[in-house]
């Protein structure tokens, strides 16, 4: 098999058709595998470069994020927010009376913006001149790629083909949705269990409490978000079981049954929780590489099937790179963008050093309230720095619960070392922190030092002016 691409000046470019056996193989300077959030990114950056560039993707544009991720997630979030903020207006002097929420109402207009979401980014891939393939991608040999009946060969191959939900292997497991079946709910379950204890259990037993569902989550050990901060994990278990939402610890179910009345979850110590109308499995995410033969083209797996890239995204295949999920790095959209946009950067733009580093990522988990996190826990500090560490922190009752008896504390912590106070880690719960944590997450990233955080001047009446004026 011959490659003819590489000596086709861009300027003169015209695709190859080229017959091998009875398959007709199309050449282009850059195959993407994906047309998720980091795929996209890549493909439509190399593409504004000048490079002909071909995405195939097996689904709807935007992956993950805006199909059955960040987006409609957000959306749902919102809708379980309004419901927390009803509560408070009468407190204003609003005479409102709620008659009730409409799921079906809500998964409509959540549905047809998602649908104008995947247009918009069939036109953006138009508007630069991104060919689209539909269908199931999977290697030929190391420059080959077959999407349907049809073979393609890249000088570069980018893979970015994301993860898919685990379910457990135990007995009646299929009884039970991912987050995938969550958004295909077309009614909300009245009575909820989530099993899991990391960001889609806790975000999505958020939304069913807020919307009225008897929410209970059950972790198999002693509580939610283990990698978080302490601080995070006590205040968000404390408003969880302030809202109503159960919290069952030490479960580590063995089996779902369908009984009369309902899904009942059985632990592998005998106790029974349930019977539920609806059950959800948010155990984790595993890479989608299962269909993807990565074997034809010689790529090295990790034991988790995760595809391991160096500091610049290359595989241990020279001209084949990954990004995203499917790496087992942060699975955060803007992470898969960010090492994206500077993977073009660095192989189309001749910006030789740009590469994502893996540090000092922001993220928020949207629960109610939510809460964000930058940089160190206290235990990674403490583990890194020993005693050479210290700790500021605040908890308070931000001002919009003046005059309600319930009350939603918000609480912060910085992390600084001990000799010149520089901004370790910084850690927030508490309404606004998902609006709060982007612009705290320059400075850390600048490395700015507690005294940086106390010369600014605060912006009064606000929750984040505490970060300036901790003491
Ligand atoms: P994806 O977006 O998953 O895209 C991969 C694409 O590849 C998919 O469209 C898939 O169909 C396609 N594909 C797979 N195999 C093939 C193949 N063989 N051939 C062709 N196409 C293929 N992150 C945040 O930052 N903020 C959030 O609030 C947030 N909320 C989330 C909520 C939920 C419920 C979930 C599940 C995830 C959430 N995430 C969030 C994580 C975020 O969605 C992912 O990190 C992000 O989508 C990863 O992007 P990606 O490009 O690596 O993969
Ligand atoms: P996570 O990795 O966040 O958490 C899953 C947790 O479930 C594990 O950490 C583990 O916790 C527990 N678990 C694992 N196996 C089992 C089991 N067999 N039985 C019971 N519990 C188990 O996964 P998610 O599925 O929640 O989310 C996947 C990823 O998607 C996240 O890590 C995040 O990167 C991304 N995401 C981001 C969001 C955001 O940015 N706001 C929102 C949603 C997802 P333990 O060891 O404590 O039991």
């Amino acid at each position: 098999m011959e490659y003819a691409a590489g000596c086709y000046h861009k300027a003169v470019w015209r695709r190859l058709k080229q017959v091998k056996g009875s398959a007709v193989t199309t050449h282009y300077e850059l195959l993407v595998i994906g047309g998720g959030s980091g795929g996209l990114a890549h493909a439509q950056r190399a593409a504004e470069y000048g490079v002909n560039t071909v995405v195939a993707e097996a689904g709807p544009l935007g992956g993950t994020c805006v199909n059955v991720g960040c987006v409609p997630k957000k959306l749902m979030w919102y809708s379980a927010h309004y419901a927390h903020q009803i509560h408070h207006v009468a407190d204003y002097g609003f005479d409102v009376s709620v008659n009730g929420h409409d799921w079906s109402v809500l998964k409509k207009s959540r549905d047809a913006y998602i649908l104008r979401l995947n247009g918009i980014y069939e036109n953006n891939l138009d508007k630069r001149g991104v060919t689209h393939l539909e269908g199931h991608a999977s290697f030929v040999d190391a420059h080959t790629v077959a999407v349907g009946d049809k073979q393609y060969t890249a000088d570069r191959i980018v893979i970015a083909t994301g993860g898919y939900p685990i379910v457990p292997r135990i007995p009646g497991a299929e009884l039970g949705i991912t987050s995938d079946g969550f958004f295909e709910l077309e009614e909300r379950p009245q009575r909820v269990a989530l099993v899991g204890s990391g960001y889609i259990a806790v975000e999505l037993a958020g939304v069913f409490n807020g919307l009225g569902s008897d929410t209970t989550v059950l972790v198999r050990k002693e509580g939610v978000l283990r990698s978080f901060d302490g601080m995070l994990r006590e205040e968000l278990e404390l408003a969880m079981q302030e809202s109503g939402i159960r919290l069952e610890t030490g479960v580590y179910p063995s089996e779902l049954r369908k009984t009369d009345d309902g899904i009942v979850i059985k632990g592998e110590d005998n106790r029974e929780f349930g019977a539920y109308d609806a059950v959800v499995l948010a155990i984790g995410r595993a890479p989608n590489v299962e269909s993807l033969n990565l074997e034809a083209a010689g790529i090295e797996q990790d034991g988790y099937g995760f595809v391991p890239t160096n500091e610049w995204q290359k595989t241990n295949v020279d001209h084949i790179f990954a990004l995203g999920d499917v790496t087992g790095r942060d699975a955060l959209t803007p992470v898969a963008i960010a090492a994206g946009r500077r993977l073009a950067d660095r192989l189309y733009n001749d910006m030789t050093d740009r590469r994502l580093e893996y540090h000092t990522i922001p993220t928020v988990i949207f629960t109610h309230p939510p809460m964000g996190t930058v940089g160190l826990t206290e235990d990674e500090a403490r583990a890194q720095y020993g005693d050479d560490v210290k700790i500021y922190e605040s908890r308070f009752n931000p001002m919009r619960y003046a005059f309600s008896e319930e009350k939603a504390p918000a609480r912060m912590k910085l992390i600084v070392t001990s000799d010149d106070e520089k901004i370790l880690g910084c850690h927030v719960i508490g309404d606004g922190a998902d609006e709060m944590l982007q612009g705290f997450a320059v400075a850390v990233r600048m490395g700015a030092t507690k005294s940086d955080f106390d010369d600014t001047v605060a912006i009064h009446p606000t929750s984040a002016e505490e970060f300036v004026t901790m003491r």
